[in-house]
C-alpha cells in the first residue's frame, strides 16, 4: 500500500474493477464501498488538472460518458455525480456516485458524502458493480 488510494486501486481485486483501459480505470474502493459509488482514475500517478497529458485527457470524456451511462443503465439512477476535490489524494481521480431517485433532497449534492459512514456495504457494492460492469461492457464506445 502506498499513501495514494488511487494508485493502490491498481491492485484491486477483479471483482472490484468496473472497467480498465490503458489510461483510465474504475473500481469499487474499500472505505468508499457504498453501493453505487466508484472511483474513476487515471491509472498512472499524475496530480490535479495539470497532471494528465493532452493525449490522456482526449479519452477522458468518452470514458466518463460510457461509465455514467452504464451506471444509469444498471442502477436506474436519474443522475450520476462526478466529484473531484484533489484534497486527500491529489492523484487525478473522481468519486462517481449513482444518485438514487429516492434520496432525500437534504442528502443530494455534496451532502451525499455524509452517507459514507453509515451506508458502506462491500457485498452489495460488488453485487451492483457486477451489473455496472456488464452494462459498461455492453455499451457503445
Ligand atoms: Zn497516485
Amino acid at each position: 500500500m502506498s499513501a495514494c488510494l488511487p494508485c493502490d486501486l491498481e491492485d484491486a481485486a477483479a471483482a472490484a474493477i468496473i472497467f480498465r483501459h490503458d489510461v483510465w480505470s474504475c473500481e469499487i474502493a474499500d472505505g468508499y464501498d457504498v453501493p453505487g459509488w466508484y472511483i474513476l482514475r487515471l491509472r498512472r500517478h499524475a496530480e490535479g488538472w495539470s497532471g494528465p497529458t493532452p493525449e490522456e485527457l482526449a479519452t477522458f470524456g468518452t470514458a466518463s460518458q460510457q461509465l455514467a451511462g452504464a451506471i444509469q443503465a444498471a442502477t436506474g439512477a436519474p443522475t450520476v455525480y462526478f466529484m473531484s476535490f484533489g484534497e486527500n489524494y491529489p492523484h487525478f481521480h473522481f468519486l462517481v456516485i449513482a444518485r438514487e431517485s429516492e434520496l432525500p433532497a437534504e442528502s443530494r449534492g455534496a451532502a451525499i458524502l455524509t452517507r459514507r459512514a453509515e451506508h458502506r456495504d462491500m457485498a452489495e457494492s460488488l453485487r451492483v458493480g457486477d451489473q455496472v460492469r456488464s452494462a459498461f461492457a455492453a455499451s457503445p464506445r
